[in-house]
């Protein structure tokens, strides 16, 4: 090929290359733009289904808030009616805090159940004097006219009838309620610790077990505390009631419990439950579409490397085939010019004598044999291309065959400088094809003379093994790597070391070797000779003794 050649041929394959990559290339790129458009496209989804189900949360905590506040109001209403009634009666004389726990173990009236337990309070908020109902540390003593004193005389108004408070009662922190009356010029406060009950129990079960607060259509009738949970958190996130904030799960809604002097700044948060958030969105909530958009790169990714792979594999093949055109061209073209050398010397009567006629026709006979042997291969290799049957199967006495096939050989063996040396023993009848196991010995006999030195002995041996009749060909040349015997099967193959030394070949003998042989239903395999040459053993199926018996 010329440089201009060359270059342009270079240029082509350049050209299909990029015509290949380019498209792939485009392809995972749409593939990144779609995943990436999907992924958004869910996020926005995913982010308006949770905004929606919030809402709903926060609705839920909403009514709920109200519910809790009306139950709560009232339980302390009915808790501060008998000191009202008291201070009504006797006007002037202040009633002792007993005077609730009486109401209240009387009337088991509202905020009350356990008065026993309990501790009641008056204080004076004009000269301090404190009276307490009740088992009380000495630690509440002190907050009752530190704490609890200072809240009422800066906070307490007349928009609001009684607070909560959180203070230290026998070493836990409990909510306190109190309320302030207004005698002349003295403020009196009667309180005591409170439970979050009202006269059925705890307020918070009691508001979960009225009507639902979520769409029925929605939830149909599940009750509201399978849906969601209840906490109270304090000002500073501390849950007074059920459970921390951030357990329970991402969707919650939360409402200050109203006044908020009554109240102190406590915070209702419903959350919802799971299941809950899933029924509130048409469908459910809506999964993410990672994993799918990942795996569609990966798929993407993937065929392409596969399309590359082959791409590759595709290239290789179209310059092995190359190299074989320029091989095989060398091959023919060699022995031709030979003959017609030769021939014209003998036409032309140039030949001085007897010896040298002798010689040319030697010459023309050995390049005919090369020939016909590099042609009955490509023809071989044609036929194996189209997948067509190249043998037919016989009994074959396979020490005949291959004996005379070794003769036949002794001339391109000579041209060498080698000899050929055939030994066998009983020799075994395998089922083959005659014709076939000709062609397969003649091709490994021409490596074994090729690539070894002139002067060696290639040694053809014929043997049984078990039940199969096999041939050895062993050569005393530089034999075949180990890490190069797997791939020298293969069409078009040849080892490095020849390109380098320019001994010819096609690249196409021994993969015509294995077909052949498997396609008899026998095998071959190459191993180091006892020299250090190559040592390739060929194997058809042996017949039985009977059938051996009918071809002698
Ligand atoms: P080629 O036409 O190149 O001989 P083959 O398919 O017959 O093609 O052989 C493939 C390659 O295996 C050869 O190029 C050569 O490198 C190696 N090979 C085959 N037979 C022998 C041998 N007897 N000794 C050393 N190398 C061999």
């Amino acid at each position: 090929m010329t440089e201009l050649g060359k270059a342009h041929h270079l240029r082509s394959r350049a050209f299909g290359r990029a015509g290949i990559v380019g498209p792939l290339v485009l392809g995972l790129g749409f593939a990144l733009v779609l995943a990436y458009q999907a992924l958004a496209a869910a996020r926005e989804h995913r982010a308006a289904a949770q905004a929606t189900v919030r809402d709903h949360a926060e609705f839920a905590a909403y009514l709920l808030a109200s519910r809790v506040e009306r139950r709560l109001t009232r339980a302390m209403l009915y808790g501060f009616y008998p000191v009202e009634l008291a201070l009504g009666r006797n006007g002037r004389v202040l009633p002792g805090p007993a005077t609730l726990r009486d109401s209240m173990e009387l009337a088991r009236c509202a905020a009350v159940v356990d008065p026993a337990d309990r501790v009641f309070f008056r204080l004076d908020l004009g000269n301090g004097d404190l009276v307490v109902d009740g088992d009380a540390d000495t630690d509440f003593r002190v907050w009752l006219v530190d704490s609890l004193a200072v809240h009422a005389r800066s906070t307490y108004g007349e928009d609001w009838q009684f607070a909560h408070l959180f203070g230290p009662l026998r070493g836990e922190r409990k909510p306190i309620s109190y309320s302030v009356w207004r005698r002349g010029e003295r403020n009196v406060v009667y309180g005591f610790d409170s439970c979050w009950r009202d006269g059925s129990g705890n307020v918070f079960d009691q508001v979960l077990g009225e009507s639902g607060v979520l769409p029925p259509t929605l939830v149909g009738a599940t009750p509201n505390d399978s849906l969601f949970t209840l906490s109270v958190l304090d000002t500073a996130g501390e849950p007074v009631y059920g459970q921390p904030a951030g357990s329970g799960g991402p969707f919650y809604g939360s409402t200050a419990l109203r006044p908020p002097g009554t109240f102190e700044g406590l915070q209702l948060r419903v959350t919802l439950r799971p299941m809950a958030a899933e029924q509130l969105v048409i469908g459910g909530l809506p999964k993410s579409r990672l994993p799918v958009a990942l795996g569609l790169v990966l798929l993407t990714a993937t065929l392409m490397a596969v399309a590359l792979a082959q791409l590759r594999r595709g290239q290789e093949l179209v310059r092995l085939r190359e190299r074989f055109i320029g091989n095989v061209s060398h091959e023919l073209r060699t022995p031709l010019q030979q003959i017609l050398l030769f021939v014209d010397l003998l036409r032309l009567q140039r030949v001085r004598s007897v010896e040298e006629r002798n010689r040319a026709l030697r010459v023309i006979d050995e390049e005919v044999r090369r020939l016909t042997v590099l042609v009955e291969n490509i023809l071989q290799f044609a036929r194996s291309s189209k997948r067509e049957a190249s043998v037919s199967l016989q009994t074959v006495a396979l020490r005949d065959v291959v004996e005379a096939t070794v003769q036949s050989f002794h001339i391109l063996a000579e041209a060498k400088d080698s000899t050929v040396e055939f030994t066998a023993g009983n020799g075994p009848t395998v089922q083959a094809d005659p014709d076939a196991i000709r062609r397969i010995i003649v091709n490994l006999l021409d490596n074994a003379v090729k690539y070894g030195p002139s002067g060696q002995t290639v040694r053809v041996a014929v043997f049984q093994t078990d039940s199969r009749g096999c041939v050895a060909v062993e050569d005393e040349g530089p034999g075949i790597p180990l890490a190069e015997r797997r791939k020298i099967w293969e069409s078009f193959y040849r080892l490095e070391r020849e390109e380098r030394q320019v001994c010819t070949g096609s690249g196409i003998g021994l993969a015509i070797v294995r077909q052949l042989a498997t396609e008899m239903g026998g095998g071959v395999h190459v191993e180091a000779g006892a020299s250090g040459g190559a040592r390739f053993v060929v194997w058809f199926p042996a017949t039985h003794a009977e059938d051996a018996a009918d071809t002698r």
